[in-house]
């Protein structure tokens, strides 16, 4: 008997008869004589919607009430799901994160988790019984206040979840088929790969590749727990994320982000110690940098801009501006119409000449590059909002025949 855990995402029980169907995938599986845990997302657009009738009736923060606020969608769905299971005959049982034992970091909104009292799981799964936790949620044993651990964090609950109890497999159902060489809204040819190493994943999810939350991949490939991400809407395989590839190609794939903004802070005395005195305020208010660029200084003045993802372009201004008063810097621009693209590929360790080509590509299609980052496996360059789906079908284009093989031909 193999232990499966199922994550279902919002789209896949998006109404009563899509919860009715994974109802019956899940008896399936189970009647395949595995024990079934799952986690289940908010149905459709549930927490998108309970955001906004909280900005309806506050407009101040209140992170602990939005925690109680958005945990409430996960809890209708869990709910239903158990039931419609129940009537299918296959014995159910749904728990809160909090009734599940995950325990999380005190963050809300954000919280991490940092460990799985899993008994009661366990208990359940013993007498049988399909399990069904709520995805996104968690309860920080200090306070007792129930957390949230950021959007897309169903995933993270169910990688975790398969962690905990030593799972063979988390499959991941989602609304699309899997993992694709880029984002197939923006190019038609990508292709849906047929598996990906963890690292490789680790980098394509935190560049913007929506389909799993980067944390919940960190999970698996902490405890190496195979993910299997594939639609919820057919039976087809989907994309393997896993360890060790068969095959390994200098690039798996092109991610684009639009969800960061830009920030520069301008004439910055250039020394030392300036970096550590713009960059510690900024950890301290929360706000999550990402690419950082300092130009040349001139005349012993520098301008450093950085990304911040625009949902903090908020805190991340006012933390700017008073690091200019305290500094006696010159100023600060924000430009929100930036983006980012990235190509991943494990091969790039070892061949020469990646960075070269993505440049020459990008100069191709005159499009001009504004940041540059890389990692020994990824290269990001930060383009025009306007120009980013361009910057995505050419390097896609460019970069086709270093692609892995897939399945079906490219
Ligand atoms: N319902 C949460 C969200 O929309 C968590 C999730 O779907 O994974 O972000
Ligand atoms: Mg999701």
């Amino acid at each position: 008997m193999a232990l499966i855990v199922q994550k279902f995402g919002g789209t896949s029980v998006g109404d009563a008869e899509r919860l009715k169907n994974v109802a019956l995938r899940i008896a399936a599986t189970y009647r395949d004589d595995n024990a079934v845990v799952v986690a289940v997302s908010a149905m459709g657009r549930t927490t998108d919607d309970l955001i906004e009738l909280a900005k309806d009736v506050t407009t101040s923060s209140h992170p602990r009430e939005m925690d109680m606020l958005l945990t409430a969608g996960e809890r209708i769905s869990m709910a239903l799901l158990a039931m419609a299971l129940d009537d299918l005959g296959v014995p159910a049982v749904s728990f809160t994160g909090s009734q599940a034992g995950i325990l999380t970091t005190a963050v809300h909104g954000e919280a991490e988790i940092v460990d799985i009292r899993a008994d009661r799981v366990k208990d359940a799964i013993d007498e049988g019984r399909v399990v069904i936790v709520a995805g996104f949620q968690g309860v920080d044993p200090l306070s007792r206040d129930v957390t949230t651990l950021g959007r897309g964090g169903s995933d993270a609950t169910a990688v975790a979840l398969a962690a905990a109890l030593g799972a063979d497999v988390c499959e991941i159902y989602t609304d699309v088929d899997g993992v694709f060489t880029a984002d197939p809204r923006v190019v038609s040819d990508a292709q849906k790969l047929v598996e990906i190493s963890f690292e490789e994943m680790l980098e394509m999810a935190s560049a913007g590749t929506g389909v799993l939350m980067a944390r919940s991949v960190e999970f698996g490939r902490r405890y190496s727990i195979p993910i299997h991400v594939r639609s919820s809407f057919h039976d087809g395989e989907g994309t393997w994320v896993k360890e060790k590839t068969m095959e390994e190609a200098i690039v798996r794939g092109v991610a684009h982000d639009s969800s960061e903004a830009k920030v520069t802070i301008q004439g910055l005395a250039d020394t030392p110690g300036i970096a550590a005195k713009v960059f510690e305020p900024l950890a301290i208010a929360g706000v999550t940098v990402d690419l950082i660029v300092q130009n040349v200084s001139t005349e012993g003045y520098t301008d450093i801009s950085f990304t911040v993802p625009k949902h903090q372009l908020a805190k991340a201004r006012e933390s700017s501006e008073s690091i200019v008063a305290d500094l006696g810097a010159g100023g600060v621009d924000v430009d929100e119409n930036i983006a980012k693209v990235s190509i991943v590929g494990a091969g790039m360790k070892t061949e020469l000449g990646i960075a070269a080509k993505m440049f020459r590509i990008l100069s191709d299609s005159d499009i001009n590059i504004g940041m540059i980052s890389t990692s020994p496996i990824r290269i990001s360059c930060i383009v025009a909002l306007d120009r980013i789906e361009d910057a995505v079908r050419a390097l896609h284009n460019g970069f086709k025949p270093a692609l892995a093989p897939q399945e079906e031909s490219l």
